[in-house]
């Protein structure tokens, strides 16, 4: 019998499902997993043995009682360090909430809870979820277990290595412009950012709230569907989320794609790109055509602003989410005051000062410049429009293609410590995610092939919005190229 970690997330239900395996026994395994790698990974920061074995001997005890289960059936999960749980402490990586215990749960926390889910524990994120590589945590870095040189990507990299480690079989990330497809790609796992909307953001700590979503993180596209489907739906506590029926993703995928059309992108294939990474693209998108797709040439000529009207509009949202932190409100409260001597602002700054980390001060202030007066309607304003430019060229280009496909990074898995000095090249690592968080359309990230260094490489599939079924169905066929991948070879 395989190791639980080397098991496909049906296999792990059906057992559990078939009283062949029980959730104490899963749980109890992946925290002893987590025992023996977690010192090399850092992947969590934080683990809950004790409430994840009562959660799961919780649910063996409804199975043994005939009770009915919900989704999960007890499969251990782990959560970004960026969702609120109950009790638990929550840092979103940052110094700043490095003693925040929230008082409630996320709505996906309840989602996890209501469908039989055992949280295990939370994990390692960039600072407020600003970075692609897991290096501003003040955690320390996560590694990736294909290679601990190597960063795991960001900001989700704590969610991704887990996966990919097998620490967990399941994870939740947010990506507000790749953080959940760029760490899945450097990693070898799936990983999704639903639909604008989709999924309720009530519980996670706000970075650029018009951008971001909370979405799956799996070893395999069953798995990514299922915990999507766990946090789909429509939640009156976040007015953004959509009050739309959540369909059936967890519906058998087809055997053929008869009929998709796919679109694929010229910009995408250009400077900065990776030879290897785009070799493993186009043989993906082959294998896709070869299962039945059409594949044609989109046009999106706006994409490549996207960068940078996303580097104004995040951070104008992140100086205004962010200003509540002034160590009175929220969070850490310097311990150099003299009540005396100092005034109110001292305490502002030097709280601010200490609590956040030099790439979230580098954001701050961003945002506050696009927004001031006088540059406003140079900076922001304008962003707006070009990321109105970028809705509508999708909106044209999803007229012709059902699914665009394409790379989901530049490159594989780059070095720790490679980017950190180079704010504009580590920008640059989304640049072929960043216009979906623009546009609020889906993306999924699925392994597609290894570098000759042995690193994994992403395919990248995008759709209209609501067109998550799509994107499953396109990227289950594209994963029957994961067998050439083998396993991650951390030990
Ligand atoms: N890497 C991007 C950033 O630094 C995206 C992060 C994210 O999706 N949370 O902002």
């Amino acid at each position: 019998m395989p190791e639980f970690y080397e098991q496909s997330t049906d296999s792990l239900l059906r057992a559990l499902q078939a009283g062949e395996l029980t959730s104490r026994t899963l749980t109890a395994a992946c925290l002893a997993r987590i025992d023996q790698l977690n010192p090399k990974l850092n992947a969590f920061v934080s683990v809950n043995a004790d409430a994840a074995l009562a959660g799961a001997d919780a649910v063996d005890a409804k199975r043994a009682a005939g009770q009915s289960i919900g989704m999960l059936q007890g499969l251990p999960v782990g959560i970004k360090d960026n969702m609120c749980q109950a009790g638990v402490s929550t840092t979103c990586g940052s110094r700043m909430l490095d003693n925040y215990r929230p008082p409630y749960d996320a709505h996906v926390v309840e989602r996890l809870d209501a469908e039989d889910g055992v949280v295990v524990g939370k994990l390692n994120m960039d600072e407020f979820a600003m970075g692609s590589s897991t290096e501003t945590s003040a955690s320390g870095p996560t590694r990736n277990p294909w290679d601990t040189d190597h960063s795991p990507g960001g900001s989700s990299g704590g969610a991704a290595a887990a996966v990919a480690a097998g620490l967990v079989p399941l994870a939740l990330g947010s990506d507000t412009g790749g953080s959940i497809r760029q760490p899945a790609s450097f990693c070898g796992v799936v990983g999704m950012k639903p639909t604008y909307g989709r999924v309720s953001r009530y519980g996670l700590v706000a970075f650029a709230s018009s951008l971001e979503q909370i979405g799956p993180f799996a070893r395999d596209v069953h798995g990514a569907a299922l915990l999507l489907q766990v946090i789909s739906g429509h939640d009156q506590r976040d007015t953004t989320s959509v009050d739309s029926e959540v369909p059936d993703y967890s519906v058998q995928h087809s055997q053929s794609l008869a009929g998709l059309r796919i679109g694929i992108v010229d910009q995408h294939y250009g400077e900065g790109l990776d030879d290897e990474v785009e070799a493993s693209v186009r043989h993906a998108i082959a294998g896709l055509e070869s299962a039945g797709a059409t594949v044609s040439t989109v046009e999106l000529p706006h994409a490549k602003y996207s960068v940078a009207t996303y580097y104004l509009i995040a951070p104008s949202e992140a100086s205004s989410n962010l200003a509540r932190y002034d160590g009175i409100h929220y969070g850490h409260r310097t311990e150099n005051f003299d009540s005396k001597n100092d005034g109110l602002v001292d305490l502002y700054c030097r709280s601010r000062g200490e609590g956040f980390g030099a790439e979230v001060k580098r954001r701050i202030m961003l945002g506050t410049y696009a927004l001031s007066a006088g540059y406003y309607d140079a900076y922001y304003l304008k962003a707006l429009k070009v990321r109105r430019r970028i809705r509508q060229d999708f909106d044209k280009a999803f007229a012709d293609v059902d699914v665009i496909a394409g790379p989901v990074a530049p490159t594989s898995a780059f070095r720790i410590g490679e980017k950190m000095n180079d704010p504009l090249a580590m920008y640059l690592s989304d640049i072929y995610t960043i216009s979906a968080n623009l546009a609020g359309i889906p993306g999924i990230s699925v392994p597609c092939g290894l570098t000759s260094a042995g690193l994994p490489i992403g395919l990248q599939l995008q759709a209209p919005a609501f067109s998550e079924m799509k994107l499953l169905q396109a990227a289950a066929m594209a994963e029957s190229a994961r067998e050439a991948i083998g396993a991650c070879p951390v030990s």
